[in-house]
């Protein structure tokens, strides 16, 4: 891939020795995680192709619709209503923040303590090393926590930066705030695009987006079956590669792979054994290549059946109501849909906890592990009162910090055995 694509690497100003260094370590990763599993599905062989061009040909995609006039609109959270950007003929793409590379140079300009999503995506973009980043006319923020908002400030002397102001609460006056914010994030979509949003184009990107959650809510559907028909680590990538590959074909692959699970699910065959024991993950988004608290669970024997979590089903759960007519009732749509994003920057945020005691019971899990980033304030604090109740339900819980690193490997792995240990018995 790297001769391939240099002279393109070259031209995006990608520091190409250190780029190929990272390209290296991932496809190690990628390997003794994913590539590794037995029996896996068929229909992951697209995903294992995504990946292995993930910085070569949607980028080439991308460039190439930029010569042909379409803008590439970069995104960090869901609640960016991405509709917005499609029917202005432009492209969304979820910038994915969940490695460490970079790290040093972020630290230069941002405290220590801050969480590794933040480091990350401020650490690529100073080292060089994204070409979604280089790719992008438009990359918009969000005031959901804190570290977030604040890192904004000082990525904007580096990247042409828009924020959208984000409500912490969910009562009416919030909502007319966000309605505004939601016209305001139009205007600049329009202005930046040259092109009108309209009932009609709205409304059509409504429909290829909700098409593509609900090919990731039928997966995720059908990971309620036992044996689980698919392992945890697989469903998480799908999810994280919803965010950046094209979603009328990401839609049509992953229904074919819901098809071949489907199949197998008949015939009693799956590639988890009988008696790996059930969890779900809630907490902190997992942006790729964030695989490392799946392995660690999956490879002691246990497998992942749901995530409440941003890359799961924080992002799939609601869809956007298709039956508006005017431009404003498709604003008040998106308004309603987004509104309903359960992030932990919301205070109070008990439909949260609902949510996980819900999935719980339906996915049939044996206990629940909720994780955050060490310094997320919002998922930390909001997992004491998660345990607390998930006590009162009688699901067994346990809360883990970790960031990036791979240095607290072995210790995770000693506190996820003994969990699941507790859960065998
Ligand atoms: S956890 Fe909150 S801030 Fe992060 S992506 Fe989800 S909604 Fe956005
Ligand atoms: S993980 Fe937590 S601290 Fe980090 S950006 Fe998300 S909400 Fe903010």
């Amino acid at each position: 891939m790297t001769d391939l694509y240099n002279s393109m690497w070259e031209k995006l100003n990608l520091d190409l020795d250190a780029h190929a260094a990272l390209l290296e370590v991932l496809g190690k990763f990628y390997g003794d995680i994913y590539l590794s599993q037995e029996k896996r599905l068929k229909g992951m062989e697209y995903i294992d192709f995504v990946i292995s061009e993930i910085h070569g040909l949607r980028i080439r995609e991308l460039q190439e619709a930029k010569a042909n006039g379409q803008k590439v609109v970069g995104t960090f959270c869901i609640f960016v209503p991405e509709e917005i950007i499609w029917a202005a003929d432009a492209i969304a793409i979820g910038l994915c923040a969940g490695a460490e590379a970079g790290k040093e140079k972020a630290e230069e300009i941002l405290p220590r303590n801050l969480c590794s999503l933040i480091k990350s995506f401020v650490g690529f973009k100073l080292s060089r090393l994204c070409p979604f980043f280089e790719s992008c006319d438009l990359i918009v923020g969000e005031t959901t926590c804190d570290g977030k908002k604040k890192a904004y400030e000082i990525f904007g002397d580096y990247v042409p930066m828009y924020v959208m102001e984000i409500p912490q609460m969910k009562r009416s006056i919030d909502k007319e705030l966000w309605r505004k914010e939601i016209v305001r994030f139009k205007d600049k979509i329009e202005s930046l695009t040259g092109r009108e949003i309209t009932a009609e184009n709205l409304g059509k990107a409504v429909r290829i987006i909700n098409d593509r959650r609900r090919a990731l809510q039928r997966l995720n559907n059908l990971r309620r079956h036992h044996p689980a028909p698919i392992s945890g680590r697989d469903a998480l990538l799908v999810n994280q590669i919803s965010f950046y590959d094209d979603p009328k074909r990401f839609t049509q692959q992953i229904n074919k792979l819901c098809d071949e699970i489907e199949d197998r699910v008949k015939r009693g065959d799956s590639i988890v054994p009988s008696e790996a024991v059930r969890i779900m993950v809630s907490g902190c988004p997992m942006a790729i290549p964030n695989w490392k608290l799946h392995y660690v669970v999956e490879s002691s024997g246990a497998v992942i059946v749901f995530e409440e979590s941003c890359v799961g089903s924080r992002n799939t759960r609601d869809l956007v109501e298709e039956s508006s007519k005017s431009l404003d009732e498709w604003i008040d749509a998106l308004v309603d849909r987004y509104s309903r994003i359960n992030c932990a920057c919301f205070t109070p945020n008990e439909e949260r906890i609902d949510n996980i005691i819900q999935a719980a019971k339906e996915w049939e899990v044996k206990g629940v592990i909720h994780y955050h980033l060490n310094f997320c304030q919002p998922y930390e604090i909001e997992s004491f009162k998660i345990g607390r109740i998930l006590a009162k339900e009688g699901i067994p819980f346990i809360s883990v910090g970790t960031d990036y690193n791979m240095e607290d490997i072995e210790q995770l792995r000693t506190r996820i055995e003994a969990f699941l240990e507790i859960l065998r018995t």
